[in-house]
């Protein structure tokens, strides 16, 4: 099995069959319509190859962004369609609604081999409120059901759980899917000693939970970006005019009293790129502490080569979040540093998504580590020890398939 009895799609037998896969076709998209990183199209299209082999007809869903349940048509599918389409090299037919009279007489006219996309889910406000009716009609298009929409398994919308009390069965998951939670399994499972987490990005709001779990499982954290200014401040450092979460400046206390008492080491930037604003890529080096009227916006040279350091004699690695200001080419050298240093490791590394994902991509390292998962929001919630609502779901629906077969 994939994963906790949930089977994976060639474990599956789904000859000739109606399939509806859920897909994370949720490409970044430029103001000229133009799909800007193929990433997670190249990701969906082992699992749809797949299905067309073996002479499936397939109706593909996704949603894009955030239209918050109106149609708009920025948010269209179209352009993941037609790229979708040039990458498989078949026809897809796009409906112009996910539910509806278009997409139920498409869907039901669909011959051997043929690809249906349904317009982005959350064009329906049913998507997201995981809305009965909205998951009926969902289910009523397929027999089949296959996840393979890793970024959204941490959501409980209406194509991941309430679409699977409406079908038939059998369910399971896509390639991409089983891949993301092997990976993360093994993380979980590898013995292999120090753990090292590096955090960075801008927000620490966004993963204390994340690191007070970090910190009942990892040996060091190492901590950079923007969220390192609230953990300095709390230590009393100086950081100048640097991002601040001042409301965060208590709990980061805490979460060094906590670290110090578990024997964690948290370790902080000792140096700083700095400069008057983002704009100015006049720089300079800072240290400990960040100067009044000046911001810091990446890690310097000193912190580079101590984080290195214990990327280097790590045992497993886990990466979420840029060092610094990453996209600004004068504020890139931290997260290459990292980066680099988690290419020639022999450490089990995993980079978590989001930016940190982006930024290893960008430098052109991402074939180089264990794992790059495509989704960091369910990745951090896996390793939060947090069930991903939309695989829990799956394992309810698989169990109660299988019981039925008996
Ligand atoms: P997050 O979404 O919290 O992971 O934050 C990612 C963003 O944080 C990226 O866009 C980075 O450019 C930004 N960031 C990281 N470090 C800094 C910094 N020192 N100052 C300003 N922005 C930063």
């Amino acid at each position: 099995m994939a994963w906790n009895g949930i089977p994976a799609i060639n474990q599956m037998d789904i000859a000739e069959q109606r399939i509806f896969m859920r897909l994370d076709l949720n490409a970044p998209i430029s103001e000229e319509g133009q799909v800007t990183d193929l990433t997670r199209l190249e990701a969906a299209v082992p699992t749809i190859n797949y299905a067309l082999a073996r002479s499936c007809r397939v109706v593909l869903a996704s949603h894009l962004g955030r239209p918050k349940g109106q149609i708009k048509k920025e948010y269209s599918l179209e352009p993941v369609a037609s790229h979708l389409a040039e990458m498989l090299d078949h026809e897809i037919m796009l409906t112009d609604y996910p539910i509806g009279d278009t997409a139920t007489q498409l869907t039901r006219q669909m011959r051997t081999g043929d690809i249906v996309l349904l317009e982005n889910l959350r064009f329906d406000p049913g998507e997201k409120s995981n809305d009965t009716a909205f998951a009926r009609q969902l289910g009523s298009f397929a027999e089949i059901y296959i996840n393979d929409a890793f970024g959204t398994a941490h959501r409980e919308h209406a194509s991941m759980a309430g679409i699977l009390n409406h079908m038939q069965g059998p369910f399971g998951v896509g390639f991409l899917v089983e891949r993301e939670l092997t990976a993360l399994q093994r993380l979980v499972d590898e013995p292999a000693r120090p753990f090292i987490a590096i955090l960075g990005g801008a927000k620490v709001s966004d993963k204390i939970t994340l690191v007070r779990q970090l910190l009942r499982k990892c040996q060091t954290i190492l901590i950079g970006g923007a969220m390192a200014y609230t953990f300095l401040a709390a230590q009393g450092v100086e950081v100048g005019e640097s991002l601040l979460e001042k409301e965060q400046i208590e709990v980061a206390e805490q979460i060094l009293q906590l670290a110090h008492h578990n024997e964690v080491n948290i370790q902080l930037p000792t140096d700083h790129v700095v400069s008057d604003s983002p704009d100015n890529s006049e720089t300079r080096l800072s240290g400990p502490g960040v100067p009044q009227g000046m911001m810091g916006f990446d890690i310097g040279p000193r912190t580079c080569e101590t984080f290195t350091k214990h990327i280097m004699n790590a045992g497993k690695i886990f990466w979420n979040g840029p060092m610094g200001f990453f996209e600004r080419k004068a504020f890139s050298e931290g997260t290459r540093a990292v980066a680099e240093a988690l290419t020639e490791t022999q450490a089990y590394t995993i980079v978590g998504g989001g930016d940190s994902a982006a930024a290893i991509r960008q430098m052109g390292f991402h074939d180089k580590v264990d794992h790059v998962c495509t989704g960091g929001g369910a990745a951090l919630t896996f390793l939060e020890g947090k069930p991903l609502p939309g695989l829990a779901a799956l394992q309810v629906a698989s169990a109660r398939y299988s019981a039925s077969q008996l």
